[in-house]
């Protein structure tokens, strides 16, 4: 059984927690180095990506994760997870950093702060035929993507159309979009079976 940790600083750890455990996964909660080096994969929930950012360094764990984020652990980030997977920002918080490992360009707000949160069906081929129900909250989007990134699902209407909100490079994985407030967990259940081939 893999052990899965999720940073728990700040967002909404326990859906997570709830999620990984339905998927076979030991769950743990994150909050230090030596906590961080228990876990066999890691989910970076949503929240607020510039308070997040500052207590990662708060806490100590900005250089425990970028280490292990390049020495291949497979980490997971929703939306504001997303956001700090991404190697560039657009509209960061003065100061904002992130801890990247991603080749990818993040907008964060992307869709506009009139659009605080909508719900969209996305067709995600690797997590099969059932169209799946998207929650965004204050998202950001994948603007530009390097050549080892692979999208995994992009916005199908609406003014945002084709925008990309779910990718994978390598081990690891993020969307725009917060999978742990739906029943539908396929996402953890890819994210779990990626940290189980390791
Ligand atoms: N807008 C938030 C940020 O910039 C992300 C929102 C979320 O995680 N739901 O971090």
């Amino acid at each position: 059984t893999p052990t899965v940790g999720v940073l728990a600083l700040q967002g909404d750890v326990r859906e997570h927690l709830e999620a990984l455990a339905e998927h076979g996964a030991r769950p743990v909660t994150v909050r230090r180095p030596r906590e961080l080096a228990e876990v066999d994969g890691l989910v970076v929930p949503g929240g607020e990506s510039s308070t997040m950012d500052k207590l990662v360094r708060a806490f100590d764990l900005q250089g425990p994760l970028r280490e292990r984020i390049a020495d291949g652990l497979p980490v997971y980030g929703s939306c504001a997870g997303m956001i700090l997977l991404a190697d560039r920002l657009v509209d960061r918080a003065p100061g904002q950093e992130t801890l990247g490992g991603m080749d990818v360009l993040v907008r964060r707000n992307a869709f506009g702060r009139q659009v605080d949160s909508f719900e969209s069906d996305l067709h995600v081929r690797e997590l099969g035929g059932e169209p799946l129900r998207a929650v965004f909250i204050r998202a950001p989007w994948i603007e530009e993507a390097g050549p080892d990134v692979q999208v995994l699902a992009r916005v199908e209407s609406g003014p945002a159309e084709g925008r990309v909100v779910a990718a994978r490079q390598g081990r690891l994985l993020a969307t725009s979009f917060h999978p742990e407030v739906t029943g539908d967990h396929r996402v953890h259940a890819y994210f779990v079976d990626l940290v189980r081939r390791g």
